[in-house]
């Protein structure tokens, strides 16, 4: 059956969470059709699937940023949002077999600032570009929700480089430092009183949104040097057998305050840093493998 990977739970009024093997999606109940965030990391129907759990339409997806996890099942939807650098690796399978899914559709392009249009459900793009190129925030100004992918989740946040986004790219770019972080999740928290719940797509949802202070205070730390963490960069979500983990010399650190957490690189602390950053050894393994799966 097409809908075998994936369960549902009703999370908030009209809103759905749908849950997988990889990232969670979400399905948004509006006035005259359902929105989905995010797609999946399977190669089953999602969109099939969706369409079991309400009457309306589901013909679009919003990608809050490019990694596989989340775009997989894009080519389901007759409309897919994303930013422009979304858009050029989120047809990345990242080491997997490009056969198995749908990739063949057109990104219809958002920035920050827009809102999509979804009839009775206000869906604000608020890009934050750090644990991946291009990633967004959907704030949804209905129903006080914010829908941050990666960036904000209460396992760990990742700055990793983004994915290769054309062949034999290992990455696109540099991880965001911890300043640009601190600045994106600054960005968040001047929004807070428009939102009362954060959902993000891993390690549970929903997240409770004063977990921006306690990022925020964590990054400043890193900055100022009190805190530099662990070389160890494990968690019990975030183990070395991941392909996504960081390789040995490439100078990743955990860093952790009351229970929130950053994988950052040890070399990108400032915006300074960032300049003389392109020649750092791979991230990951994953970084390797996807470079042979880029678009061609
Ligand atoms: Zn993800």
């Amino acid at each position: 059956m097409a809908d075998r990977f994936f369960m549902s739970r009703k999370i908030f009024p009209g809103t759905i969470v749908i849950t997988g093997p990889g990232a969670d999606s979400y399905l948004l109940l509006a006035e005259d059709e359902a929105v989905m965030i995010d797609a999946g990391s399977e190669h089953g129907n999602i969109r099939a699937f969706a369409e079991t759990l309400t009457d309306l339409p589901v013909r679009k997806v919003v990608n809050t940023h490019s990694h596989f996890d989340h775009t997989a099942g894009n080519g389901w939807f007759d409309v897919v949002y994303g930013t422009e650098a979304t858009a050029r690796s989120g047809k990345n399978v990242m080491g997997g077999d490009p056969s198995l899914y749908p990739l063949d559709y057109e990104y219809t392009i958002v920035g920050d600032g827009d809102i999509l249009p979804v009839k009775g459900r206000e869906l604000e793009v608020i890009l934050l570009d750090c644990h991946a190129p291009g990633n967004i925030a959907v704030l949804d100004r209905t129903r006080r929700l914010l829908f941050p992918g990666d960036e904000v989740e209460s396992g760990q946040v990742l700055l990793l480089p983004g994915y290769a986004e054309v062949p034999g790219q290992i990455h696109s770019r540099p991880a965001a430092t911890v300043e640009t972080y601190r600045n994106a999740m600054l960005k968040l928290r001047s929004r807070a009183d428009e939102f009362d719940w954060i959902l993000p797509a891993h390690n549970g949802t929903p997240v409770d949104k004063s977990c921006l202070d306690t990022l925020i205070l964590l990054a400043e730390k890193i900055l100022s040097g009190e805190i530099t963490g662990s070389r160890d960069c494990s968690s019990p979500s975030y183990g070395r057998t991941a392909s996504h983990f960081p390789n040995d010399d490439a100078g990743y650190r955990r860093a952790e305050l009351s229970g929130v957490s950053l994988v950052y690189c040890e070399k990108l602390i400032f915006d300074t840093d960032y300049k003389n950053a392109d020649a750092l050894p791979p991230a990951t393994r994953l970084h390797v493998m996807s470079a042979e799966t880029a678009r061609q």
